[in-house]
């Protein structure tokens, strides 16, 4: 199993700006955000990608969406919008080898694509 920089935050080794917490999933600020409201949503399971997701663990993405889209409410922005993005591998263009949710807010998002 390897060890990420999002274990060691999980971990409390190194610092983040965390949103949210609960037994399930951690939520902290993207260092490098993508737009005004960049939070990463992270599963304390360690699961490296969304194809090692296994059948029996499908509520761990459900409990990220929705700690999401609570979070939106909770912060005022969910009735003008947002989007929710799961990289996967190398042309999904995911770096950090935990599986996370980007949820990007603040501003009309272009669109997307290659
Ligand atoms: P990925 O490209 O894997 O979908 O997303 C990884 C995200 O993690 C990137 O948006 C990147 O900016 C963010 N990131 C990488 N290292 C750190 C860190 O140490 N702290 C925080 N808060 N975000 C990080």
């Amino acid at each position: 199993m390897t060890d990420t920089i999002f274990h060691k935050i999980i971990r409390r080794e190194i610092p983040a700006d965390v949103v949210y917490e609960d037994e399930h999933l951690i939520a902290f600020r993207d260092i490098a955000p993508q737009a005004p409201v960049h939070v990463l949503f992270v599963p304390k399971t360690s699961i490296a990608t969304l194809n090692d997701l296994r059948a029996d663990q499908a509520e761990i993405v459900g409990r990220l969406a929705h700690a999401a889209a609570e979070y939106a409410k909770r912060e005022g922005f969910a009735e003008d919008g947002y989007r929710v993005v799961i990289n996967c591998n190398g042309h999904g263009g995911q770096t950090v080898y935990q599986l996370h949710l980007h949820l990007l807010a603040g501003a009309p998002l272009g669109r997307f694509g290659a």
